[in-house]
Formats: structure tokens, sequence, C-alpha cells
């Protein structure tokens, strides 16, 4: 089987989307916000689009992992690299929400440390593969089904380095 790799969206199409959300979340946000990348995927996402929000934007990082066990979708969160969310704006910055199970893990983890406010900025809303009842507060892209590689995409770690992004299908 070889995989063969079809441009979804390029550098022009995600440098328009990723300068409209920051404008948005500038003026949603005028005072301080903390901003979560949630890596791997959301690391280039993460780094385009804070970067145009400008210094009122503190930043912290967090890792998940989601997994399929045989019964249930296994998640793992890991927050060492998380700075203290008492009392604080926070905007949780993902690569993609598909089935809806990661975010809806994660979410109640970060709301035990009492943020002021808590909020999910995705790069990519896959809506119809919804499986939990969730929407994210923005999304820069909505689509159904493509498998995605590219700009912190990974299919078994490789593409993520890619800078625009990318169908990956097998024939
Ligand atoms: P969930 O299904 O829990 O909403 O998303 C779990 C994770 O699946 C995402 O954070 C992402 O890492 C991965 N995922 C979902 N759709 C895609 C895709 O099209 N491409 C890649 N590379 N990963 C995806
Ligand atoms: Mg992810």
């Amino acid at each position: 089987m070889s995989e063969s790799l079809k441009l979804l969206i390029g550098k022009a199409e995600l440098d328009t989307a990723i300068s409209r959300m920051a404008a948005r979340l500038k003026e949603d946000y005028p005072g301080p916000l903390t901003c979560l990348c949630v890596l791997k995927g959301a690391l280039y996402f993460f780094s385009d689009l804070t970067r145009l929000m400008g210094d009122q934007v503190t930043i912290g990082m967090l890792t998940t992992k989601s997994y399929d066990g045989t019964r249930s979708t296994g998640f793992k969160a890991d927050l060492s690299s998380c700075p203290d969310l008492k009392g604080k704006d926070v905007l949780v910055i993902e690569d993609i929400v598909d089935t809806g199970h990661s975010m809806t893990r994660l979410l109640p983890l970060l709301q035990e440390q009492q943020p002021r406010s808590l909020k999910v900025c995705v790069l990519i809303d896959k809506k119809a593969r919804r499986e939990v009842d969730y929407t994210p507060d923005y999304s820069c892209f909505t689509f159904d089904d493509p498998f995605v590689v590219g700009y912190g995409f990974d299919y078994d770690e490789r593409y993520r380095n890619l800078p625009e992004i990318y169908e990956l299908s097998f024939t």
C-alpha cells in the first residue's frame, strides 16, 4: 500500500484564516490571556496564531494522547508544563476536534484549576464525525471526513513538519 498526499489547505489560505482568527481573538480578549498549546498537533498553528495576538498573551503547553482501547477511547494528559490557571482567562489552542472525546476529557481537568474563563480555538472542526456533543468556541476550518497531515498533523509521527495541509490516502 502506498501513501499519497493531495493538497487541501495551502499556505495563503492558512495565513488568511489565521490572521482573521487572531484579529477576532484580539477583539474578544482585549486584556491578559493565557493561551495553551495542545502538543504536538497544534504546534505550528499555536505559534503562528499567538505571534499575531500582541503583548497581552502568555503561553503554556500541555500534552494529550488519545488511543483506542478495546472498550473505550483512552486519554492521557500531561499538564506539567501548564501554568497556574486560577482566575485567568484561558484559551486552549488545539489542532482538530474529531470525535470530541479528547476535548471533553481535557476540559474538566483544566476547569479544576478554576480559570476565570475557559474556551477552545481549533484549526479544524470535523463536525460530521462527532461522537459526543461538543462544539469548539472558535474554529478556522470546518469539514467532514478526510484524514489530514502536515502543519502539525501526523500519520504515525510523519508529515508534521510540512508547511501546508494535505489529505492522506492509501492506494
Ligand atoms: P478526538 O477524536 O478526540 O476529537 O480527536 C483526537 C485526536 O485525533 C486529535 O487531537 C488528532 O490528534 C487526531 N485526529 C483526528 N482527525 C485527524 C486527522 O484528520 N489527521 C490527523 N493527523 N489526526 C487527526
Ligand atoms: Mg490533538
